[in-house]
């Protein structure tokens, strides 16, 4: 994960907090309180972050290097959270220290919220990170960690002011944390779907190799984005349950919308089996930043399978008179898979500066840097990269790339998984 002014921002709050609650640190805590309120100030704003991240607003988009990059910090804020808060859990004093008289400072409420809180933060997270638990399962148990969020401030708002004085310097950092947080936890409750949501008939469902093409017809007209972005698509109906995050393989200048769908689970299984012309659909978008122009004018793009989704959108979006010089590697199993090769070889043939490459493992060949270095005209070096497929594929590319001294600023990829 590279650093990101998100990630920069976190580690700064994160540092002011540690240094105001030290510097500052009340005459009456002892050493061991201030280091395990620390623990649990700096859990609570991982846990923060964790809350803002989810609002999937733009601004952190920006700030995150695009929504995917965004749940990735969210999973290891969420992770550190547990860690620290269980620190702070074992470490804090669990009795006031003597001659403090427990009428001016009450251990209830803030004791037992905060050891629920912390009970039900590790049993949410043991199933956030379990990977057998189906995603519609795991979806409704992951939203009830907002109020796990609740149940923490609560927490130290209550607590007794021999622990947590509001008005310090650390607990005003907190108080705005909180404040933030909540705000951001209401608003991904309630507000965020209805601010992205547009609304689609479908058009046509067209079946292709372990895959779907699926035609959507605005009912106003399509929103905009660009090329290499992913939109949530929500089918209306009781058969369908949660939204699902899909590369939009159209390009921003028809008016319709595409998405390419591999059969992967039930849900996809069912798009492909049941979905009908004629329903309706909702897609809250445009999200992500695989963003291909903000490079420099070599680049290499990578595709792994159904990793072809953004490429395609961005070739179908190409103007012929692009100046980019672009080598497209596509690499699938088997001929039968390369999905839309066809219509690839011929955007690639009318634009100067693109060549595709399709790669088939059946036939021995592999997207590995070995070979790019055999048949790149220029130093890999020279290149940026955009890569979308296997997690293994990218995790292998990136880090021979790295070694071949690749800057990693160079490199980008989108994950096709959020969890
Ligand atoms: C940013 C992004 C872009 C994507 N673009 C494409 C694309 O263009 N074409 C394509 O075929 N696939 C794409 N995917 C993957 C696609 O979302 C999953 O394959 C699909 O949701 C699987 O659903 P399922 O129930 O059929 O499979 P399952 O077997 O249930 O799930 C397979 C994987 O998808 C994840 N997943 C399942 N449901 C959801 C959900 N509702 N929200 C988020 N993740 C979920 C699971 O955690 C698991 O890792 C993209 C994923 C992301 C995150």
């Amino acid at each position: 994960m590279s650093f990101k002014p998100g990630i920069l921002a976190i580690g700064a709050i994160i540092a002011v907090f540690i240094v105001s609650h030290i510097v500052f640190a009340p005459e009456d805590h002892d050493m061991r309180t201030t280091i395990t309120t620390m623990l649990g100030g700096i859990a609570f704003l991982l846990m923060t972050s964790s809350v803002v991240l989810s609002t999937r607003l733009s601004v952190l988009e920006d700030m995150f290097g695009g929504l995917d990059r965004m749940y990735q910090v969210h999973r290891v804020a969420g992770v550190s959270t547990a860690v620290f808060a269980l620190g702070h859990f074992f470490g804090v004093p669990k009795d006031l220290p003597t001659g403090v008289d427990p009428s001016l400072h009450p251990l209830v409420p803030s004791a037992p919220l905060g050891m629920f809180a912390l009970i039900v933060l590790v049993l949410g997270l043991f199933i956030a990170l379990n990977r057998k638990i189906r995603y519609s399962l795991w979806r409704p148990t992951h939203r009830s960690m907002v109020l796990v969020y609740l149940l923490v401030v609560g927490h130290f708002m209550t607590a007794p002011t021999i622990f947590f004085q509001k008005f310090s310097a650390s607990g005003t950092v907190l108080m705005i944390a909180g404040a933030m947080g909540v705000i951001s936890a209401f608003y991904s409750v309630f507000g965020m779907n209805r601010r992205t949501a547009q609304n689609f008939t479908i058009e046509s469902v067209n079946a292709l190799e372990r895959a779907t093409e699926v035609v959507l017809k605005p009912v106003d007209k399509v929103f905009d984005f660009k090329p290499g972005q992913f939109a949530f698509v929500e089918i209306e109906g009781k058969d369908w349950n949660e939204p699902h995050p899909f590369t939009i393989s159209s390009s921003p200048g028809e008016d319709r919308l595409r998405f390419t769908m591999k059969v992967l689970g039930d849900w996809t299984r069912k798009v492909r089996e049941k979905l009908k012309p004629g329903g309706k659909v909702q897609v809250r978008g445009p999200y992500g930043r695989f963003d291909y122009t903000k490079a420099g004018d070599k680049q290499i793009w990578l595709a792994g399978g159904i990793g072809i989704t953004p490429f395609l959108s961005k070739l179908r979006a190409m103007k012929e008179d692009d100046q980019r010089h672009i080598h497209l590697v596509y690499a699938v199993r088997e001929e039968n898979e390369a999905l839309f090769l066809g219509e690839l070889i011929r955007i690639c043939a009318k634009l100067q500066g693109v060549t595709i490459h399709p790669l088939y493992s059946d036939r021995g060949e592999f997207a590995r840097v070995k070979i790019m270095k055999e048949k790149l005209p220029d130093a890999l070096g020279t290149y940026d990269y955009f890569m979308c497929g296997p997690k293994p594929m990218i995790d292998a590319l990136r880090r021979d790339l790295k070694k071949e001294g690749v800057a990693l600023n160079r490199i980008h990829t989108e994950a096709f998984e959020f969890r």
